[in-house]
């Protein structure tokens, strides 16, 4: 049996907690490994050494980190096709969808090596008479990043890519279920050149993480995952004296109306509500057809597409989408799956007892279906995480636009319409963070933010962008009198603008 280790200081740590968390192949349900929970007493070592690292690196000017960031994003796309593998091994998702995962993390990698820019301060002249007035982005320390299962190198690269290029060392908790390409990045960070004990990763599970969130050195705690414990680590975090941005689950809605093209809208649908199994915070769960006619139509198009999907193996050419991650994912989903069809929707497609040949222990669930689905149900209110898309008719446009809005979630949602004056009001009006206009999953490029909205994210940054910089660092404020602009004798008056 294999066994992964931490990564601290530069190096490969084996456990010594004695304490392990099985890692599954998805496909065929076996353990391939197994991975070390770290301690306290763990934890607290690998962040007394980031913080002893910190300092030189932050010394180091913005543009030789942004070098070694560049570096690191090289040696990432030579090794490609290998992380790739590794990441469907454990996750369970296609090839072509790991790519994805690993490029859609890249990008804010490259983004962030435009640090020497963004880490500029303001600078004012003649504030006063020979004052100036200049300010200063400084590094906070260490900082952590504790991530999902489902995007295992998107994510991790999301947290570290900006943290390091801010001068800041980073600890980074991974997911236990697929923890081997978190890993191989930490390898890759040192080989392009970030010194020893600045990027390292610690795994581990609910002790490690209360360790990390109660040491005195770690100053920043951004987290993704689901909402119970993203608001667990906001409360923590924050009540600990940390800053911390701590993204949840979602719900995330797709309207379609009457005058949309409604093939583009049913691709859109199956491409992002199976894509990944499902295993997505930005899939669509709920489509939202306006008017009876639009539902009919649209549903009709649904079942027949979804009839073409292929679910098998990761590594097969030609398949959709892979297993999900882990049995009891699986188990969980088989359960929303009869509860929907006890609470009266429609089941449509039902993705139980699916067979894929030679793999019988796999987590397999093929696409599910729901129509007529309301939203007191369970299948509508919660975070189902699974290849289930439901279908919440609405009268008009209004009731769609309130659905959206009334949910407690706030990640993503998507209007497909030609009607711009629609678009453009739904785009304005919908109480959610990212928004989508005939696009289904929209997920902002790395110069701009990323964050979902209530139930969805806690605090007040989102992840990359220039928010990722204002997160990782704090500012300084530096108010400069020359001696020229001095006149003699105290004074004793409130210095003010005028
Ligand atoms: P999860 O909440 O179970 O785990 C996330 C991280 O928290 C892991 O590192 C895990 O080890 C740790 N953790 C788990 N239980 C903990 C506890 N009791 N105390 C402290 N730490 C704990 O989430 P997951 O199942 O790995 O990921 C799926 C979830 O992540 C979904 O809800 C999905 O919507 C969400 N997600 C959100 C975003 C976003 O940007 N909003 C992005 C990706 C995933």
């Amino acid at each position: 049996m294999r066994e992964l280790s931490h990564y601290v200081g530069g190096h490969h740590v084996q456990g010594t907690s004695g304490r392990f968390s099985d890692v599954f192949d998805p496909c065929t349900g076996r353990v391939q490994a197994r991975v070390p929970l770290a301690s306290g007493t763990e934890v607290a070592d690998a962040v007394a050494t980031a913080a002893k690292a910190q300092p030189e690196w932050a010394a180091m000017n913005p543009q030789r980190r942004a070098r070694v960031l560049l570096r690191f994003v090289d040696l990432v796309n030579r090794t490609m096709d290998d992380l790739a593998r590794l990441l469907s091994s454990e996750h369970g998702k296609t090839l072509a969808d790991s790519r994805g995962d690993i490029q859609r993390g890249l990008e804010v990698v490259e983004f962030s090596a435009a640090a020497p820019h963004l880490l500029k301060g303001e600078f004012s002249s003649e504030a006063g008479p020979g004052v100036d007035i200049h300010s200063l982005r400084q590094p906070l320390g260490v900082v952590a990043g504790i991530t999902p299962f489902n995007f295992p190198a998107m994510i991790p690269l999301w947290k570290s890519g900006p943290a390091l290029a801010a001068g800041n060392a980073f600890i980074l908790k991974p997911s236990e279920r697929d923890p081997s390409v978190p890993l191989r990045l930490a390898e890759l960070y040192s080989e392009a050149g970030v010194p020893d004990g600045v990027f390292n990763v610690v795994n581990g599970d609910k002790e490690a993480v209360d360790a990390l969130l109660v040491d005195p050195a770690v100053k920043a705690v951004g987290f993704v995952g689901s909402t119970p414990i993203a608001e667990y680590i906001y409360a923590t975090a924050a009540a600990a004296g940390k800053r911390a941005q701590c993204f949840g689950g979602a719900k995330n809605h797709m309207v379609v109306m009457p005058d949309a093209d409604l093939d583009q809208a049913a691709d859109a649908l199956i491409g992002s509500g199976y894509g990944s199994a499902g295993e997505r915070c930005m899939a669509v769960s709920v489509a939202v057809p306006v008017g009876q006619e639009t539902a009919d139509q649209l549903v009709a198009r649904l079942q027949e597409r979804i009839k073409a999907l292929k679910v098998g193996p990761s590594l097969d050419p030609g398949v959709d989408f892979g297993p999900v991650v882990t049995a009891a994912a699986k188990q969980r989903i088989e359960g929303y799956i009869e509860a929907g069809a006890e609470a009266g929707a429609t089941l449509l497609a039902d993705g139980r007892g699916l067979a894929v040949d030679g793999h019988a222990d796999g987590f397999w669930l093929g696409p599910t279906l729901f129509d007529h689905v309301t939203p007191d149900m369970a299948i509508y209110r919660d975070e189902i995480f699974g290849p289930v898309l439901v279908v919440v008719r609405a009268a008009d446009y209004d009731e769609a636009l309130r659905l959206c809005s009334d949910n407690p979630f706030g990640n993503g949602v998507a209007i497909f319409t030609r009607d711009g004056d629609a678009a453009r009001d739904f785009a304005t009006r919908v109480d959610v963070g990212m928004v989508g206009i005939n696009v289904p999953i929209p997920v902002p490029l790395a110069y701009y933010t990323f964050g979902g909205w209530k139930a969805s994210g806690f605090g007040d940054l989102n992840q990359h962008g220039a928010d990722a910089f204002r997160f990782y660092t704090k500012t300084k404020t530096v108010t400069t009198r020359w001696p020229s602009g001095i006149r003699h004798g105290a004074s004793f008056v409130m210095p003010e603008g005028s």
